[in-house]
Order: C-alpha cells, then structure tokens, then sequence
C-alpha cells in the first residue's frame, strides 16, 4: 500500500503551536522548507503574545550595539554553576551558542527591532559568568495594525496591559512604577507612550510593545516567508512509519486530517498551565484553582503526544512561578505582582505572621519558596503582602493604581485587601496573630538595612525593583505608618516548564534517551533547559526561539540527507 496515498495534504515542516514554534517555522521556510503551523486555538500567539517580550540572548548583536561585553563562554560558566545536573549540559551548550544566531535570524526574517532591557540583571547574576547589566533583549515599540489581517487574531489579555493605549516597555514600567519617587523619570517616560499610543490611534496605528510586538512580528515573518497557518487546528496523532515521523492527524475545523511532514514535526504546544488536575498530582495540592497566566489553550496536550510515541517526560513538577494577587472578582484572573514584594515598606508572611524567604528574589525562586517544593515542608498558602502608608504614598499598588489613590472598593469588599490601623487589628482582622512579633524582627532589620534573616536587597537582581531613593538598603524600609495594609498573595505562574525530553536540537527522547527520528520539542512542551531555574528575564521565550531555531535547522539537514 502506498501510504502517501493516505494524506488529505502534504508539507515538508509541521510546526504544532503558534508561540515560540514560529520561529522554527520562519527558520525552515527561509532554507526552502513548506511548512505549515497548526494551532488549536482561534488566535495566534499563545503565551508569546501575552508576555513582557523579553529574551534571554547572551552574546548577541544587540548587546553588543549597546555596549554591553558579553560572551556565550560567560553565559555557559553561568548556567553551568546555577543549573548543574538538573538539566543536560549539552542543552545549555546549544543555547548559548546559538542564541545570537537565533537574534539574527529575527532580525533578518521580521520587522522586529530589539533593544537592551539595560541594568535588568540576571536573576543570579552574582554567580561567576552572572550580568549585572543584563544580557536581555525586547521588542521596540511595534505598530501591530501593520501585519494587516493576522493582527485582530492575536492572542490578547489583560494581565500587563496600561489603563490607556501606550506601549509600555520593561524600562518603561520601572521608570513608572517610581512615579512617586522620580517623577523627572516618570512623567517624561509615560508622556511619550501615551503621545505613541494615544497619538497613533489617531492616524490608525495600534503601537504595542513585550508579546503583542514580539508575536505580530514572528507572524508578519512567517507570513513573508511564505509559512501557511490553520487556526482552530490541533494536532491530535503523530504519524510513526517504521520508527520515523511521518506526518500528523490534525483537527482542522472539527475534521481529522492526515498530513505529510517529510522533514520532521516540532511540537510546540505550550505547558499544561491550565490542567488543574495535572498540576495538582506533579506540583501541589495547594493549586486549588487556576492562578496561571498562560494561554487558555494550553492545557497540557504535550502528554498525549508524549504517550503515544514513548517520550520521556521530565520536571513535571516545574513551572515559571509568578507571585501575584487574586482578583477581586469572582472568576477573574489574577494580577500580576512584579515590584510590589520589592519594594522596601513591605513584607510578605504566612499564617505564623513571619516571613519565610527573600520577597525581593526572582519570581520562580519566589513560587518555589512559597509552595514549599525545596524544604519539603509544604506550602506557606495563605500568604498575605504587609505594608504601610508610607509605602501606598509612594508606589503603584497592582501595577495600576497611582501612589496614594485610594485602592479601590472592589478589593477590600472580596477579602483581597484589609486594612487597619495597627498592626496588631491587621493581625486579627487576617486571623495572623503573630503579626506583631513578624513585623517587629522586620523593621528590626530594616532599620540596620541589613536582612540578616533572608539577605533582601544583597543580590543585583533584587535592587532592579528596589526604590534607589531608599538608603542603604534600595528594598529594605519599616513598616510603621498607619494606617497599615494586607493583601492576599498566590503562587501564580507563567505557564509550566516541565515537559518532553529533548536533546540539543529539540530532538525528542525516548525514557531510554534514544531519540525519535523526525520529532522535536520546543518552548514549554519540553523540559526546561535550566533545570529548576530561571536564569534571567527572557529565558523562557528565549529558550523556546532557540530551539525552534535548532530543530529546524536539523529538520532541514535532516530533509537534504
Ligand atoms: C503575562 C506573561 C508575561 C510573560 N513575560 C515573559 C517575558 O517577558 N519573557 C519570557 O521569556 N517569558 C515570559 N513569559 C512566559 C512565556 O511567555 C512562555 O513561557 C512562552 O511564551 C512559552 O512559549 P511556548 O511556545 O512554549 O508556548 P505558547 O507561546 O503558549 O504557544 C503554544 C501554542 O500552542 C497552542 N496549542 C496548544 N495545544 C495545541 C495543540 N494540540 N495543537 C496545536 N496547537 C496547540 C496554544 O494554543 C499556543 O498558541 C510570560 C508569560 C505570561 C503569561
């Protein structure tokens, strides 16, 4: 029989997921590849587009234009003390030395311009090899209106999104948040992007920065070259012929579809963010309700495809945590809390009314912490953000309401937020008696502006969302001012990292480390790349381009072999 009589259609390239698995596409397409994306969902861009846009991308040209010194050697002797065995060396090795590569190619294949996310440090950078200057990159302000039809079927949300229409870039945010202390930063910052997006509105322009940019340009670049995309399509079956993948079924429209795919097949589909089921057997039962900012697409289809060909699975127990606070409406998403636990005037505590880690640490360190997955203790829910008036006078509260506005009803009517005026009444009004004795060590150490107890404000990293106004110590001050605030706190997330094992160039591993020939995994539907860590702001996109990038230039090697 001749089976490729059976295809309804036939590509060289399927690429399942329209996130970071564009750039796979855009790869193979430009080396001569037809190729086609499915994506299950009716919008493009997954968690991609609904993200800061930033990327980790050690050595690339972009740094070096700002000049910033950096090397893919620095960045291995990095990741080498910070991941250790709790990923393959080889994975690292290929990131770093591609990920210049990777910048090139999008610069060269979109209309993307990047900056440097400048003094956005490594979230170890102490370590040797560490950047204290960052070796991040982001997307410059993009009119989005400018891909023409692909740009209402990006995927949108409103987890980091501005009261009114303005690119907001990573700088930008740290430059408004200290309003209240620098307003000759501030103010010039937010009149500019308001004159962009407001101003561009006028004369039609939709001017977006982070994702939204980031995933408008990889589709403008797939598009230009020459890739075909299928909404609503997910992938449902690989196609195994004689330990080779063949092709894929695919659910286009709610018909079964076989299709072709002689160079191979990269699985992008995203974590299993918004799988409760399956997050609470692998990470915790603390994960009592979806708290994950992910795509709401991504609900874990990476196991299926994992089951049916034998691939191993690793770091299930993974995800990209976010700190953040619930909403205060019933069914809403959480908000994102990125500086407030940074900022000095706060403090975050569980039920005993202590604290139990750094507050100003990386968010992943910050979600490991809070469910208890390194002392194996169990988890520190529920948790609640401590501060004083001093602080509310001064900084943003959930990233949106201005220094000393009153927070609005909605959060002190669901819970989210209470409010007394002494500690002691916020201790038993939040049923935390041991408040007093928590906030009493706290300001202990604030005023010698030294965390004796969990190091705050020591590493670069923690300082990036200090207040520089506040000395010694940028993240360090009392908590004395009445009247005095407590807001709920969650192990929120950016999606999941623990997923299908892959070699160096995306290539999927059986348990028994062999791999499947023709298959690759990229982006959050295979294990992470750093193990249990985060190295630094855009690893997570960053390691999903790259090995985009990889498992297309091996399907194209692999299709001229
Ligand atoms: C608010 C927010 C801010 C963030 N900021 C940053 C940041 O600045 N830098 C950074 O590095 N990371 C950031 N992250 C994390 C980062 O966005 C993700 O980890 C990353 O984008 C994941 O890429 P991916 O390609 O694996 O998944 P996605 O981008 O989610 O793409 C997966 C796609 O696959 C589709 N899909 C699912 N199942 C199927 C199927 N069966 N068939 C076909 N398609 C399927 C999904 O619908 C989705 O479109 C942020 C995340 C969020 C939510």
């Amino acid at each position: 029989m001749n089976a490729k009589r059976e295809w309804d259609a036939s590509y060289d390239l399927v690429v399942a997921g329209s996130g970071t698995g564009l750039m796979g596409a855009i790869t193979a397409a430009r080396r001569g590849l037809r190729t086609l994306v499915i994506e299950k969902g009716a919008f493009l861009g997954g968690s991609t587009a609904l993200s800061g846009g930033g990327m980790w991308m050690p050595g690339n040209r972009v740094l070096e234009d700002a000049g910033v010194v950096d090397t893919p050697e620095r960045a291995l002797s990095y990741l080498d003390t910070l991941v250790g065995d709790t990923a393959p060396r080889a994975r690292r090795e290929a990131y770093v030395a591609n990920a210049a590569a990777v910048v090139d190619e999008m610069l060269a294949a979109t209309p993307l311009e990047l900056s440097h996310m400048e003094e956005y440090a490594d979230y170890f950078a102490d370590l040797l090899g560490g950047s204290a200057i960052g070796r991040s990159v982001e997307p410059e302000p993009f009119n989005v209106k400018s891909i023409g039809d692909d740009a209402p079927l990006l995927r949108t949300s409103d987890a980091i999104s501005a009261p009114v229409p303005m690119p907001i870039t990573s700088g930008d945010f740290r430059a408004m948040n200290l309003m209240g202390r620098r307003p000759l930063q501030a103010i010039p910052t937010m009149v500019k992007r308001v004159f962009q997006g407001v101003g561009g509105k006028l004369v039609r322009k939709d001017m977006a920065a982070g994702g939204r940019a980031l995933a408008a340009a990889l589709v403008a670049g797939a598009r230009q070259a020459g890739v075909e995309i299928w909404l609503n399509s997910p992938i449902r079956e690989v196609v195994l012929e004689q330990g080779k993948v063949t092709g894929i079924v695919v659910e286009k429209d709610g018909t079964r579809q076989r299709v072709a795919a002689s160079a191979g097949v990269i699985i992008a589909v995203g974590g299993f963010d918004h799988n409760g089921e399956l997050r609470r057997k692998y990470q915790s039962p603390a994960l009592t309700e979806d708290w994950s900012f992910g795509n709401p697409d991504n609900t874990g289809d990476l196991f299926e495809i994992a089951r049916q060909v034998g691939a191993g699975l690793a770091l299930l127990d993974q995800a990209w945590w976010f700190p953040a606070i619930p909403s205060p409406e019933p069914g809403g998403a959480p908000i994102f809390m990125l500086s407030e636990r940074s900022l000095p005037g706060s403090m975050i505590v569980d039920s005993t009314g202590h604290r139990f880690f750094n507050e100003a640490s990386d968010y992943m360190s910050a979600g490991r912490a809070m469910l208890g997955l390194d002392d194996g203790k169990g988890d520190h829910l529920p948790m609640w953000l401590i501060f004083d008036q001093t602080y509310r006078n001064r900084y943003l509260f959930a990233a949106s309401v201005l220094p000393r506005a009153p927070i609005p009803r909605v959060f002190y009517e669901s819970g989210v937020v209470v409010k007394a005026g002494s500690i002691a009444e916020l201790g038993d009004k939040i049923g935390v008696p041991g408040l007093v004795e928590g906030a009493a060590r706290f300001n202990l150490l604030a005023s010698q502006g030294k965390d004796d107890d969990f190091k705050r404000g020591l590493a670069q990293y923690d300082r990036y969302y200090g207040d520089p106004t506040q000395t010694p110590n940028p993240n360090l001050g009392p908590i004395t001012a009445p009247p005095f605030y407590a807001v709920k706190t969650i192990p929120a997330d950016l999606g999941t990292c623990g997923g299908i094992t892959a070699d160096e160039n995306g290539r999927v591993m059986r348990e028994d480390g062999t791999v499947i020939d023709g298959l690759y995994a990229v982006g959050n539907a295979a294990a992470n790349a750093f193990g249990i860590f985060y190295p630094g702001p855009g690893a997570t996109i960053g390691q999903g381009l790259v090995f985009a990038y990889l498992a297309a230039l091996h399907a194209v090697a692999r299709m001229h072999r």
